[in-house]
């Protein structure tokens, strides 16, 4: 049983560093990195090249997945004793996709301040060049690596009408793809690979172009996949009802308010889109 000695308590910051370009990393972040007695590292050798860069010099311990119940105990005991010690990932936001839940909420059940500290993170760099005009999404971390799971999963979210975010490594972006293909279809997608590096690439549209373009080529570099939810393609297919439908069903929405954001979606005319969401209503008024 952890004892808290409040009076001496030290803090935890959680760090985000950056994913690519070193100049991403913030002025608060530096500061931080520098004032505090420990940094808990994913990878410490490759931690030590981006302080080094920054001339910074405080101890480092490690603190990867495997080792987070035990390390946590450790350095929960340390904070308690007074010391402040900021968490830091090989690249972006600790706990998105990354360790560090473990020892936050270690932290916060003895009474450790968690102080976190914003800064890159892979998902959120994607989001904004991806240009997801509805603003909601889903993000499921790292698809299984083995295809059935795989599979399974993406039959889990074949109706939601969210976009779906994954993280996913180069040799496995085509696997991933193919399978969104053959369970979601071929719907519209984007992909954010090498972010804020020399090579980034932002590519655009359905998911089979993407395939076609991940397929028999050496891909280099991480990604973050996007995908768009079913009905921006079924529109194309005249399935506008079934998509107002759904809204009504299954939202607050007003008719007012949904006939606008799906024009907005799709490119469609807005009187055009509220004169069929009338009928729609109308039709499921009568019926009820
Ligand atoms: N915690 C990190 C964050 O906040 O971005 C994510 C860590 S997770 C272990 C690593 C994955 O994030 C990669 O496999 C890739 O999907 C994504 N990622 C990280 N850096 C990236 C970059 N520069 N460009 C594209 N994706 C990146």
């Amino acid at each position: 049983m952890i004892e808290t000695k409040l009076d001496r308590v030290g803090t935890l910051y959680v760090v985000a560093t950056p994913i690519g370009n070193l100049e991403d990393i913030t002025l608060r972040a530096l500061r931080i990195l520098k004032e505090v007695d420990l940094i808990a590292a994913e990878d410490t050798r490759h931690s030590r090249q981006l302080l080094n860069h920054f001339d910074i010099h405080t101890p480092l311990i490690s603190y990867y997945r495997e080792k987070e119940a035990e390390r946590s105990e450790e350095l929960v005991q340390r904070m308690l004793a007074g010391e402040t010690i900021a968490l830091v990932t090989d690249a972006g936001t600790p706990g998105i996709s990354d360790p560090g839940a473990v020892l936050v909420q270690k932290a916060r059940a003895v009474g450790v301040p968690v102080v976190p500290l914003p800064g890159p993170s892979a998902l959120a760099t994607a989001l904004s060049a991806a240009g997801i005009t509805d603003g909601s999404f889903l993000f499921l971390g790292f698809p299984p690596a083995k295809k059935g799971q795989r599979q399974k999963l993406l039959s889990t979210f074949k109706e939601t009408p969210w976009a779906l975010i994954f993280y996913e490594s180069p040799h496995r972006i085509d696997a991933l793809l193919a399978d969104v293909l053959e369970i979601l279809g071929d719907r519209q997608a984007f992909w954010a690979r090498e972010l804020t590096k020399i090579h980034e690439d932002l590519q655009a549209g359905s998911i089979s172009q993407l395939l076609a373009l991940a397929t028999g080529r050496r891909n280099r570099g991480e990604f973050v996949l996007i995908i768009q939810p079913g009905f921006c393609q079924q529109v194309q297919g005249e399935n506008l009802e079934e998509i107002l439908l759904w809204y009504q069903q299954n939202t607050e929405l007003s008719l007012k308010d949904v006939s606008g954001r799906i024009a907005k979606d799709l490119g469609l005319s807005r009187s055009d889109v509220y004169q069929k969401a009338l009928k729609v209503w109308a039709a499921t008024n009568e019926e009820s």
